[in-house]
């Protein structure tokens, strides 16, 4: 591996500006003394899957899948850090498999502490909002200019699928399927060789179709198929998918994977909120002029078992669940999938979100919090991020690229305001009992300090302290100087939503930037006692990690 990745870092322009280091590398690197206390933060947990009943046609299906996840995740290595694959080279020449140092980078997939806000913890410069998508040292202000001064190249500039390089005195865009052609073709290999091994026609048209997407970086096609298949025993995410990397623009998408096994029965009970979605739209308050006008919006639930996953999706942040494609057009036109891993999200709410209410939720309002309420708020988080505009209001123009920068944290605190709103839809209309409503509330309540622990740096912290923020100031979260506690005004916690979710999807509707802006500079500080809270949970894991452990014999 390591004379493959020299290979690839001579041809980058980027490596010429890494002279950070000489080649002793680890020796030179001022390692911070606290990465064990880092693990720390992390329940390890056991995943198992017994595959020993599968037909060998099946086994090897599963095999090259996985195999395909594992060369998503060697390309996130490239995207993540410019000067990546030089410094995992190092380590792992330098470091023993059990060092906590090569341990914690290859959890992290670079130098950078994801759940502190991207802080070194190796003695390299600090995490560029560049990543491994632009030249180190462009400016978003170069980039912008660049393609006003060169129109002919702004699409290409602006594609999700380009990395930008810097050519003479110039830039230039490079598609994926040309950057990372190595691993690209051992992934559409893995895909197209699967795709012999299956009799389920839909999944073969998903494989055959994801592949030719990898190595045209045009994904219509293959996203089409993967929100139109029946559900079968498998299913997977895999290619650049989310821009969550992409801290200057939030446009390049980062290469992410996940390898599952359909829970059949779990998938069917959710089965009954597709018909609602139109309704849950109609019920967003904010004006019906900025709806989502599309009637036949189809939407498919998917449970799994998570058995593998790569890239972005098990690096630092570990997903629960997720809302696919990215593609306004197929939201719009054809519908989308949400896909739920159910035992992540025992993991989750078992390893973090339940010891973490045991500590700041009221004793009285304890009770309430549950599995099944927790679950409820995530299927509906992610059923919002298909809800409301999705283009800015009269224009053709994709939110994301109108609230750049922004766009990650506003996205995701829509999708939790949103889908808070969206619960009370289903509980007045009985699609959920509507006795479930002090479990929603409190469950979410717990869940809040959870993901504030991701900080700032991540969308989905950022969206949590500042819903906890405007919660607060409107009385319908209360804190107890005495108790330490937090509750829930269950009277006036759903105006408060109401009142927040408009103003998230209002930003949305009119890609309102210096709106977004406002409402960060408002709510994004995190006062005294919600501090002394997050540091009273130290001593729980902030996440888990998966450990996989298929049974094949
Ligand atoms: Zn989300």
């Amino acid at each position: 591996m390591g004379l493959l990745i020299l290979t690839i870092l001579t041809c980058a322009d980027s490596a010429s500006k890494a002279s950070e280091w000489g080649d002793n590398v680890i020796a030179e690197l001022k390692i911070q003394a606290d990465v064990a206390q880092r693990i720390q933060k992390y329940a390890f947990t056991p995943m198992s899957l017994d595959v020993s009943k599968y037909s060998p046609e099946e086994k090897q299906l599963l095999s090259e899948l996985i195999e395909a996840g594992k060369l998503a995740d060697e390309i996130f290595w490239h995207q993540t850090y410019y000067d990546n694959l030089r410094l995992r080279d190092a380590i792992t020449r330098e470091r023993k498999d059990d060092d906590p140092v090569r341990k914690f980078f290859f959890m992290q997939a670079g130098p950078y502490d994801r759940l502190a806000d991207n802080e070194p913890f190796l003695d390299v410069p600090p995490k560029t909002l560049t990543g491994g998508f632009y030249p180190p040292d462009m400016t978003l202000a170069e980039f912008e200019q660049w393609y006003q001064d060169h129109p002919s190249d702004k699409e290409a500039f602006l594609s999700s699928y380009t990395l930008i390089e810097r050519r003479g005195a110039g830039l230039a865009a490079v598609p994926y399927h040309e950057a990372y052609k190595e691993f690209v073709d051992a992934m559409t290999g893995k895909l197209l060789s699967a795709s012999t091994l299956t009799q389920d026609e839909d999944l073969k048209k998903v494989l055959n179709s994801r592949a030719l997407g990898l190595l045209t970086d045009d994904y219509y096609q293959a996203d089409v198929n993967w929100v139109m298949m029946k559900r079968g025993k498998f299913d997977l995410i895999i290619g650049p998918i989310e821009v969550y990397e992409d801290a200057l623009n939030n446009i390049k998408a980062a290469y992410m994977a996940s390898i599952g096994v359909t829970d059949e029965a779990a998938s069917a009970k959710l089965d009954v909120y597709a018909g609602h979605v139109a309704d849950l739209e109609q019920f967003l308050p904010f004006p019906d002029q900025y709806k989502n006008k599309q009637p036949d919006l189809k939407t498919t639930f998917t449970v799994l078992q998570d058995v593998y996953r790569g890239g972005l999706m098990r690096s630092g942040f570990q997903y629960v669940a997720e809302s696919l494609p990215n593609d306004p057009e197929i939201i719009t036109q054809i519908g989308g999938k949400k896909t739920f891993w159910k035992n992540a999200l025992d993991a989750r709410m078992d390893g973090i979100v339940a010891p973490v209410g045991n500590r700041l939720v009221a004793a009285d309002q304890l009770p309430n919090m549950s599995k099944e309420g927790y679950f409820h708020f995530i299927q509906l988080h992610e059923i919002a991020h298909g809800l409301g505009p999705h283009y800015v209001y009269g224009t053709t123009t994709p939110i994301n690229i109108a609230l750049r920068d922004l766009y990650s944290w506003i996205e995701e605190n829509k999708a939790d305001i949103a889908g808070l709103h969206s619960l009370r839809y289903f509980r007045e209309h009985a699609v959920i009992d509507p006795a479930m409503k002090a479990q929603h509330m409190v469950s979410y309540l717990a869940s809040l300090f959870r993901t504030m622990r991701f900080g700032t740096g991540d969308g989905h912290g950022k969206a949590a302290l500042v819903s906890l923020n405007f919660f607060l100031e409107k009385g319908a979260i209360t804190f107890n100087q005495e108790s330490r506690h937090y509750a829930v005004n269950f009277d006036l916690f759903d105006d408060a939503v109401a009142s927040l979710a408009n103003e998230l999807l209002m930003i949305e509707a009119l890609g309102d930037y210096d709106r977004a802006k406002a409402l960060e500079a408002q709510y994004v500080g995190m006062p005294d006692f919600v501090r002394a809270s997050m540091d009273a949970l130290k001593d729980i894991a902030v996440d888990f990690v998966p450990l996989y452990e298929i049974h094949w014999e």
